[in-house]
């Protein structure tokens, strides 16, 4: 989706900026906010970029890479989760759910803290912590570490409690 009605809020060139004001944005945004929201897993901020940009862009990992990372991810969940009845992190729930998103104290810390920061619901806490899972598998880490957790928090871009310009702009997580 867009960030706002004219398309170009947070993309802003010297030829096009976001005419936009704030109480239309919070409208156009209200529209896909709360429950909605809260079952999207991963939001992500998708800066403007330029068409040289995108030539001189090297990925950082091939496509060879990512899918033996993704491989790895599966192979581990089908092995947690050989003598249970779910098959996805995404599945996690109550009792499971906490057993195998354990946090670290650093790490519940930095989870309590955002959820101030950014007013998130329930829903979005269990959310966060599968995703963090999930990203910990990819890394081929056992624990849930502090860099899994903090990943995780950043594709909840538009969670945050109040949607206008400034604020959002000045992420503190
Ligand atoms: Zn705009």
């Amino acid at each position: 989706m867009n960030a706002c009605p004219c398309g170009y809020w947070g993309a802003e060139t010297p030829a096009h900026e976001c005419t936009c004001s704030e109480l239309k944005i919070e409208h156009y945004r209200s529209k896909i906010s709360g429950p909605l929201l809260d079952r999207i897993d991963l939001q992500i901020e998708v800066p403007r970029i330029e068409y040289g940009q995108i030539i001189e862009k090297t990925a950082q990992l091939s496509s060879q890479e990512m899918k033996a990372q993704v491989e790895q991810a599966r192979h581990i969940q089908l092995h947690r989760f050989q003598h249970a009845s779910i098959t996805f992190n995404s599945e996690l729930s109550g009792k499971m759910l906490k057993q195998h998103c354990q946090l670290s104290m650093e790490a519940e810390q930095l989870l309590q803290k955002s959820f101030e920061i950014l007013g998130l619901s329930v829903r979005a806490y269990d959310r966060i912590l599968k995703i963090a899972r999930t990203i910990a598998d990819l890394d081929g880490s056992p624990q849930l570490a502090i860099p899994h957790l903090a990943e995780a928090l950043q594709y909840r871009s538009l969670d945050k409690k109040s949607h206008s310009p400034t604020s959002s702009r000045q992420s503190t997580v």
